[in-house]
C-alpha cells in the first residue's frame, strides 16, 4: 500500500512532538488511523496535503463561524501586519475591541485581553478567588475549562475522549480546591454548597455544554444555580470561549437569559488567531492589576493581529445580525436531514443541536447530562468517522466534540453531509 504523505508526516512528527500533535485530540487517538496534515482551508473545505478536500465541521474547535479565511479577516490581518506585529505598549484597537465585547454582551461591563481560552478561564477564577476571598469553586463533571492544573478533574474534550479523569501533574491540594457538581442536576450543588459552607468562591459551567458532545442547560436548573450563587456570594462564572458569538450575537447568556457575574471568551473571539478574554461586573474587574491586586498580565495580550481579527469578526457580527438566522437554517436542514435518515434505519440516536452547535450521540437514551453523554459507544462513532472521511466530510475525531457549522456552509455541502450520514450508518450497523 502506498504511504500518504500525511502518514510520513505524522510518523516524523511523533519523533519530535510528543504524539506527534501540539494538541491531543488531533491525534485521532479516539478512531484510530493517522491524523490529516491541513495544508489550507477555504470557507466551508479543507485540503490535505495529498490533495484530499473536505468539507468540514470542526472549524478549527469552533472559531470560524464564516468558514475558513473569509476576505474580510484576511484583509484586516494583511493591513494589520503592514503596521507591525506587536508593541508591548496599548493600542486604539484594543479599546474599540473591549467596547465592541462590552456593547454585544452587556454583562461584560470590562475586559481584559489574553491569548487563550485556558488563560481566560484560570484568570477569571483567581479574579473570583481574590475578590470573595474564598479558595474552593465548583465545576461540572463533563465541562471543559482549558487545561490549567485545577480544572483537570473529570474534565470534557481532549481529558474525557483519552480517559484521564485526573491528570497526572496536579496536585491533592490543586484537586482539593475543586468540587465536582452534576450538569442539569441542582441537588448536587445545594449538597456541595452545604458542605463547603462560606468556602465556595465560584461556579464555572458550560451554559451551553460543547465538550461533552452538545446538551442544553435545563431553564429551571440555570435559575436556581444563579439564586444559589447569589445567596452564598459565589461568583457565577459561564466559560463562553465556545459558545461567545456562536449561539448568538450575546453567546449563550442572551439565548438564556441569564447574567452572569463574570464571563470568558475564547474561539470565536480570536477569529482563528491565537486570543481569549475574561470580563464581566466593573467591581470584580477592578479588582485585577494595575487597577486593582489580582495579579495578571501576558507579554502578547492584545496583540494587534490578533485584535485586528477578532475584531473584523466582531464587527461583522454587530453588522450583520442576519448570521444566526443562517446559520440557524442551515444546521436546522443538517439536523432534520440526519433525523429523517436515522428514522429511516430504525435506530433512535441522541441528536442533541443548540443553534449552530450540534453532536450524535451513539446511544439510544436522551443525553441530558454527563452520565447520558458517556453512556455512547464511542468505538462505533470512531467507525462513523472514518465512514464519513471516505466520503469528503470531515467531523471531529472524537464522540465528545461538538460539530459546528459555519455561514460557509453550502446547499451541496449540507446535502451531500446527509448523503453520507445515511450511508455512513447504514455501513456500520
Ligand atoms: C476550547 C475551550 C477552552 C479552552 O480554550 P483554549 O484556547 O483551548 O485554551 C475553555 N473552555 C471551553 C468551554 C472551551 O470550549
Amino acid at each position: 500500500m502506498n504511504t500518504t504523505k500525511s502518514e510520513k508526516l505524522f510518523e516524523e512528527a511523533k519523533e519530535y512532538i510528543p504524539g506527534g500533535v501540539n494538541s491531543p485530540v488531533r491525534a485521532f487517538r479516539s478512531v484510530g488511523g493517522t491524523p490529516l496534515f491541513i495544508k489550507k482551508g477555504y470557507g466551508s473545505k479543507i485540503e490535505d496535503v495529498d490533495g484530499n478536500e473536505y468539507v468540514e465541521y470542526i472549524g478549527s474547535w469552533g472559531p470560524h463561524l464564516f468558514g475558513h479565511n473569509p476576505d474580510f479577516i484576511k484583509d484586516a490581518l494583511i493591513k494589520s501586519i503592514e503596521m507591525g506585529t506587536s508593541f508591548g505598549a496599548p493600542t486604539e484597537l484594543e479599546v474599540k475591541m473591549a467596547k465592541l465585547i462590552s456593547e454585544l454582551v452587556p454583562s461584560v461591563q470590562m475586559v481584559r485581553m489574553v491569548n487563550s481560552g485556558t488563560e481566560a478561564t484560570m484568570s477569571a477564577i483567581r479574579a473570583a478567588r481574590g475578590y470573595t476571598k474564598k479558595e474552593k469553586f465548583i465545576k461540572f463533571e463533563g465541562c471543559y475549562h482549558g487545561h490549567a492544573d485545577y480544572f483537570l478533574i473529570k474534565a470534557g474534550s481532549g481529558a474525557l475522549t483519552l480517559g484521564v479523569p485526573t491528570s497526572p501533574g496536579v496536585t491533592k491540594g490543586n484537586a482539593a480546591d475543586t468540587l465536582l457538581g452534576d450538569f442539569n442536576h441542582i441537588e448536587s450543588i445545594k449538597k456541595l454548597v452545604q458542605s463547603n459552607k462560606g468556602e465556595i468562591a465560584a461556579v464555572i459551567i458550560e451554559p451551553v455544554a460543547g465538550n461533552m458532545g452538545v446538551i442544553e442547560m435545563k431553564k429551571e436548573f440555570l435559575k436556581e444555580l444563579k439564586q444559589i450563587c447569589q445567596e452564598e456570594k459565589i461568583v457565577l462564572i459561564f466559560d463562553e470561549v465556545m459558545t461567545g458569538f456562536r449561539v448568538t450575537s450575546g453567546g449563550a447568556q442572551k439565548l438564556l437569559g441569564v447574567e452572569p457575574d463574570l464571563t470568558t471568551f475564547g474561539k470565536i473571539i480570536g477569529a482563528g488567531l491565537p486570543v481569549g478574554a475574561f470580563g464581566g461586573k466593573k467591581e470584580i474587574m477592578e479588582m485585577v492589576a494595575p487597577s486593582g491586586p489580582i495579579y495578571q498580565a501576558g507579554t502578547l495580550s492584545g496583540n494587534p493581529l490578533a485584535m485586528s481579527a477578532g475584531y473584523a469578526a466582531l464587527t461583522y457580527i454587530k453588522e450583520h445580525p442576519e448570521v444566526y438566522a443562517i446559520l440557524e437554517e442551515k444546521s436546522k436542514y443538517l439536523e432534520m436531514g440526519m433525523k429523517e435518515n436515522l428514522k429511516k434505519l430504525g435506530k433512535n440516536y441522541a441528536l442533541n443541536r443548540v443553534a449552530s452547535m450540534m453532536a450524535m450521540f451513539f446511544t439510544e437514551r436522551p443525553v441530558t447530562d454527563y452520565e447520558g453523554a458517556v453512556s455512547s459507544n464511542t468505538e462505533l462513532y470512531g467507525k462513523y468517522f472514518h465512514e464519513m472521511l471516505k466520503r469528503g466530510i470531515y467531523l471531529a475525531p472524537a464522540q465528545f466534540e461538538a460539530m459546528f457549522v459555519s455561514t460557509a456552509h453550502t446547499k451541496d455541502d449540507l446535502e451531500k453531509t446527509v448523503k453520507a450520514h445515511y450511508e455512513s450508518i447504514k455501513a456500520i450497523i
